[in-house]
């Protein structure tokens, strides 16, 4: 692979649960259930779902006191499966008082996300951002704070305006903007430390909506502390969409060495998984070559030399099945994760791609002789023909992972 890997950007880590985040510590792929936290069973179920898909924080919205009341259960029951996934709780105006009322809640959080500019108004506001701060450090969790540009700290926002249209030569309200986001979550940041949260249990985010926005935030952010830095375009939107949006924000930042931790926040299109944001997320990861999750299929575009789906069918078949298997390989099989399949539609540059592949497969294009050449690490091995090419080929890759993966010891 060709890669200019960026250089990770020095930044404390923090602890959240078992996993590290920042300090050179491999970017953190994190997600966020959208169920009723009070539905203990439905919750349980999608953070099991995401967890299995790979995501290695898990966010839980706790809004109401049913709510606060049901982490703790469902931090058990994630237990009883074995699934040590740190849980997140995101409070929004009633933090203070729902984990002053069930502080098994706060025992239960790997994490707390505090949105400063949703903690409260006027006096409470400092009173309340106290209480959650100090709850923190009774229990000793790391806490996010969590600006987001939707909730911006009206009374900060209006203080900067005005102070900037007093200024000989005023900046551009973007700009303003910008620099209140910052605001906002340093002076949270230093007014968690003056009360005693250490400042490595401090994770900063400051989430915006539009691409450019969030690079140009992140960027400033970036050069201003030395907390790890939790990334994430906030209301990316549907479909390809959420995707690509998502996807040329982070990879600006990461390709730059901003950002410990990631999220994408896809808006499910009906039907679709909650995990699907999870599968973004580490292909992002993984293709940019920062992280490998799960053995990636290169297929190539097809064109008016390979006139059926056959090998549109092969490589959707062969990807879906390799995702699937990993939570059974993924400690039986160290380094499978990095395994490379080619599935191409004709000869042209069929074998050339499944070379580089550590397997490749090149289907009959139009007009050509109906057999899939295979080639093993390079060499070819076998050609496949006939109705079963594709079971075929999924035992051949099956045989090279044990065979290959097998042994290895971590
Ligand atoms: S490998 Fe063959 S079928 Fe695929 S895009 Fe190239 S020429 Fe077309």
């Amino acid at each position: 692979m060709t890669t200019a890997k960026p250089v990770s950007r020095h930044t404390r880590q923090v602890r959240v649960g078992p996993v590290p985040v920042g300090g050179g510590a491999p970017i953190v792929v994190q997600s966020m259930t959208n169920t009723d936290t009070a539905d203990i069973a439905a919750t349980v179920r999608q953070v099991a779902e995401l967890y299995q898909a790979g995501s290695e924080i898990v966010r839980v919205t706790v809004n109401t006191l049913e709510a606060a009341k049901a982490v703790p259960e469902v931090r058990a029951k994630l237990d009883d499966l074995g699934m040590a996934v740190p849980l997140v709780g995101d409070f929004h105006f009633n933090g203070h008082k729902l984990l002053t009322q069930v502080p098994a809640c706060a025992e239960a959080l790997a994490k707390l996300r505090i949105n400063p500019g949703n903690v409260g108004r006027g006096e409470k506001r400092d009173e309340q951002f106290a209480t959650l701060i100090e709850i923190a450090c009774k229990y000793d969790k790391p806490v996010r704070i969590g600006v987001n540009w939707g909730s911006l700290d009206q009374e900060l926002a209006a203080r900067m305006m005005d102070e900037n249209a007093g200024l000989a030569q005023p900046l551009d309200a973007r700009e303003v903007m910008f620099q209140a986001m910052i605001a906002s979550a340093l002076q949270s940041a230093r007014r968690a430390e003056e009360l005693g949260l250490g400042g490595d249990k401090i994770i900063l985010s400051c989430k915006m909506s539009a691409v450019q926005d969030l690079i140009a935030v992140y960027r400033k952010l970036a050069v201003q502390c030395d907390y790890p830095l939790h990334l994430g375009l906030t209301e990316a939107g549907m479909g390809s969409k959420g995707i690509v949006a998502s996807t040329a924000a982070l990879a600006v930042l990461l390709q730059e060495g901003i950002g410990d931790t990631i999220r994408v926040s896809l808006t499910p299109e009906p039907g679709e998984p909650r995990t699907k944001e999870v599968q973004v997320a580490q292909e992002i990861l993984q293709t940019m070559g920062l992280r490998a999750f799960t053995p990636l299929v290169t297929a190539c575009p097809g064109c008016g030399r390979t006139t059926s789906t056959v090998f549109q069918e092969l490589a959707l078949s062969i990807q879906t099945w390799l995702r699937g298997q990993m939570p059974a390989w993924r400690g039986v099989y160290p380094g499978v994760e990095e395994m490379k399949v080619a599935v191409m539609g004709c000869v042209v540059n069929g074998p050339g791609e499944s070379k580089h592949a550590n397997i490749g497969i090149s289907l009959p294009g139009t007009g050509e002789v109906p057999v899939a050449p295979v080639y093993v690490d390079g060499r070819k091995t076998v050609t496949l023909k006939g109705d079963r090419i594709a079971e075929d080929f999924q035992a051949i890759v099956e045989d090279y992972v044990q065979r290959t993966y097998g042994n290895k010891q971590t």
